[in-house]
């Protein structure tokens, strides 16, 4: 099993450029910033879909300017450079760990955790394929202890970060991260993930991050994150 993250590091990168790609419509045209997929994908719903859990100026906020201000600073980052035209995978793996691209990784991973957060939500939330369900029982108990380890790896991240649940050499796990660290550069396959920076939630419940986790754990898209689950599709 030796290539087994080599080989799940390229799955993910797939899958969750597809993510990335999947809704890009017209929005794209309206934020030409980089070569896709370096461009801000559009929401996936209206931006009063998640409320009362996220207002609509939360995302508004968190969407035009936090997202959109990763791509930006990549665009500029990677201008004039043979990354200009790479997919945010290829650089978030080509920059991990090394200093003097600190920026760079930074802006690539914000960019593309910001992409898969927000097709982690829907509204009024959504249920697990039969394959994912099962995979949640054999690995958590129940999806209700799924949430709860979430939940408790959302609560728990120390400062700013993301918890995620992830499908890792077989199995599903909850991980969390600190600022833009994603778990695409372990070998994992991002499923969902919960945003816990303060600028996710601080306009709805100031300081009260457990208040946002649990008002955003009925709002999780379980259907996307059962796509992840299965891959992409295989060429006939
Ligand atoms: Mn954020």
């Amino acid at each position: 099993m030796d290539t087994t993250n080599r080989r799940d590091v390229l799955r993910a990168a797939v899958v969750v450029g597809g993510v990335a790609l999947a809704g890009a419509g017209p929005a794209r045209a309206a934020a030409p910033l980089g070569a896709s997929p370096q461009s801000l994908p559009p929401l996936p719903y209206a931006p009063d879909a998640l409320a009362p859990a996220i207002s609509a100026r939360t995302v508004d906020f968190h969407y035009t300017k936090h997202h959109a201000g990763y791509f930006t600073n990549l665009a500029k980052l990677v201008a004039g450079t043979p990354w200009a035209t790479a997919s945010l995978e290829a650089i978030i793996l080509a920059s991990a760990g090394k200093p003097d691209q600190t920026a760079i990784f930074n802006n690539a991973a914000q960019a593309l955790n910001h992409n898969l957060y927000w097709q982690s939500l829907t509204p009024g939330g959504s249920a697990p394929s039969a394959a994912l369900n099962a995979a949640i029982t054999r690995d958590f108990g129940s999806k209700a202890a799924l949430e709860a380890a979430l939940a408790t790896a959302a609560k728990g991240q120390f400062g700013s970060g993301w918890a995620w649940l992830v499908a890792d050499a077989g199995a599903l796990k909850v991980v969390a991260t600190s600022n833009a660290a994603t778990p695409l550069t372990t070998g994992a396959t991002p499923l969902l993930v919960i945003d816990v920076w303060e600028h996710a939630y601080y306009l709805d419940q100031q300081n009260r991050r457990a208040d946002y986790v649990s008002a955003v754990m009925p709002l999780l898209d379980w259907a996307g994150a059962s796509q992840r689950f299965a891959g992409p599709p295989t060429a006939p």
